[in-house]
C-alpha cells in the first residue's frame, strides 16, 4: 500500500473562504471586481500597513505592472537577485529590459549588498533594483534601501514568499517604491492563484488598476491610448483571499513550529544546517530548508530520493538565474568576487526544501526527521 502523501506546501482552507465566495454568488458578484476585491485590497493593505493595494491575477502580473509603472523600457538595466524563482525577473524581459543578477549573501540567502555595490560600479544608472525575501526570511533591507537611496534608484520588493514577515517591525513588501505579494497555491496564504501590488503612492496603484483592466480610457466607447492587460483578480478569488488573510498569523505560527521542530531535531548533526533567519526581522517561515555540508556522505539528491520513496514531497533550492540557459547572456555579480563559487550556486548545490505543509501532523514531521536522520547518523 502506498504511504500517505506528505506535501511540501499545499493550500489550507478554513471555511470563511467559502462564506465570502457564497456571498459573491448570492449577490451575483461573480464577474470581475466587486466588493470582495475592494475589501481584500483594503484588508491586506491594512495588515501590512500600507495605504494602497491592487488585487491582481498573479504575483508575476504585479511585478510586471511595477516594472511598467517605473517606466522600465527596452535596454534598461534592472538589478535582481540570482537566487529566486524565475517570476522575479521574467517581467524585466517582458519589457525588453536587461536583468543583471546579484548574488546572495550567506547570512540570509538574499541579495548581497556587497555584490549590489559592485554592480553599481559597473552600471551606474540601473532603472530599478528588485529584491526578494527568499523562503520568508527578510533580506538585509537597511543596507539595500541605503544603497538604493544613495543611488536614487527605486526598489521593487518581491515579497511573494514573505507575506507577514517583518524587518525592524515593518512588514516586508512595504520598503520599496512598490511591493508585491503572491497567493499562488503553495504560498503562505493562497487564493488558488493571485497577487497584490502595494505602494505608498496612490497614483501608481490607480494606474496599475487601469493597466490591469485593458487600459480603457474614460469614454463611453472603447477608447485606448495605451496597451493594457487583463490582470485583475476576480471577485470570487478575492473572497478566498479574505478568508485566508484571517488565518495568516496562525499559518505563520504553524510554519514557525515546523521550522523549530526540524532545527531542534537536526541540531546534533553538524552536516545539516537550517536556512538562515534574519536577527533584525521576523520570518514567516514559508519553507523550511536545509543545507548539507559538502564533506558529508549524503547528498541533497539522496535526501530527496529517500523522502520520495515514502511518498514525501521535497524540492531543490531555486536554481540561480545566472545558471539558467535562458539567462546565460546576462551579467552576474558574485558576493565574494569573481574567483570563487558564488554563494547562490553553493546554496543551490547543497540545499533541500523540506516538507513545510501546515497540515502535516506531528507524526508526519517525526517520520520526515527519522528518514533524514537515518541518512546522516
Ligand atoms: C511565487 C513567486 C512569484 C510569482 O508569483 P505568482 O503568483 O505565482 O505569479 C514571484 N516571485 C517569487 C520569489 C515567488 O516565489
Amino acid at each position: 500500500m502506498k504511504e500517505k502523501r506528505i506535501y511540501l506546501a499545499s493550500p489550507t482552507m478554513h471555511g470563511e473562504e467559502q462564506e465570502f465566495i457564497k456571498e459573491a454568488f448570492d449577490t451575483n458578484w461573480v464577474a470581475p471586481l466587486g466588493p470582495n476585491v475592494d475589501c481584500f485590497e483594503k484588508e491586506l493593505a491594512a495588515y501590512v500597513g500600507i495605504p494602497h493595494a491592487a488585487a491582481l491575477s498573479a504575483g508575476t502580473a504585479a511585478i510586471h505592472l511595477a516594472v511598467k509603472l517605473l517606466d522600465i523600457k527596452e535596454g534598461d538595466i534592472v538589478f535582481c537577485p540570482s537566487l529566486t524563482f524565475s517570476a522575479t525577473c521574467n517581467p524585466i524581459v517582458y519589457e525588453k529590459a536587461v536583468p543583471v543578477f546579484i548574488d546572495s549573501e550567506p547570512d540570509t540567502w538574499n541579495m548581497s549588498p556587497e555584490a549590489l555595490r559592485r554592480a553599481f560600479e559597473k552600471y551606474e544608472r540601473p532603472k530599478a533594483v528588485i529584491c526578494v525575501h527568499l523562503y520568508g526570511t527578510p533580506a538585509k533591507l537597511d543596507e539595500i534601501t541605503a544603497i538604493c537611496r544613495e543611488r536614487r534608484v527605486p526598489l521593487i520588493e518581491d515579497a511573494a514568499e514573505s507575506l507577514g514577515a517583518s524587518y525592524r517591525g515593518k512588514y516586508t513588501g512595504t520598503f520599496g517604491e512598490y511591493g508585491i505579494f503572491s497567493f499562488n497555491g503553495n504560498k503562505i496564504i493562497t487564493t488558488s492563484g493571485g497577487g497584490m501590488l502595494v505602494s505608498e503612492k496612490e497614483d501608481g496603484i490607480v494606474k496599475a488598476r487601469f493597466l490591469a483592466t485593458q487600459a480603457r480610457d474614460p469614454a463611453r466607447h472603447y477608447q485606448h491610448s495605451q496597451i493594457g492587460y487583463n490582470y485583475r483578480m476576480s471577485n470570487v478569488i478575492a473572497g478566498i483571499g479574505r478568508g485566508q488573510l484571517q488565518h495568516l498569523k496562525e499559518h505563520i505560527a504553524l510554519k514557525k513550529a515546523i521550522y523549530e521542530t526540524y532545527a531542534e531535531a537536526f541540531a546534533d548533526i553538524p552536516a545539516i544546517r537550517m536556512n538562515p533567519l534574519n536577527p533584525d526581522g521576523e520570518a514567516n517561515y514559508w519553507l523550511s530548508c536545509m543545507t548539507i555540508d559538502p564533506q558529508a556522505k549524503t547528498t541533497p539528491d539522496q535526501v530527496m530520493d529517500a523522502l520520495a520513496e515514502h511518498n514525501i514531497e521535497s524540492r531543490p533550492i531555486w536554481k540561480p538565474m545566472h545558471l539558467q540557459p535562458v539567462f546565460a547572456e546576462c551579467d552576474f555579480f558574485s558576493h565574494r568576487g569573481s574567483s570563487s563559487e558564488s554563494v547562490s550556486e553553493d546554496i543551490f548545490r547543497r540545499g533541500v526544501c523540506l516538507p513545510s505543509d501546515i497540515k502535516n501532523t506531528r507524526e508526519d514531521t517525526e517520520k520526515i526527521i527519522r528518514i533524514v536522520r537515518s541518512l546522516f547518523v
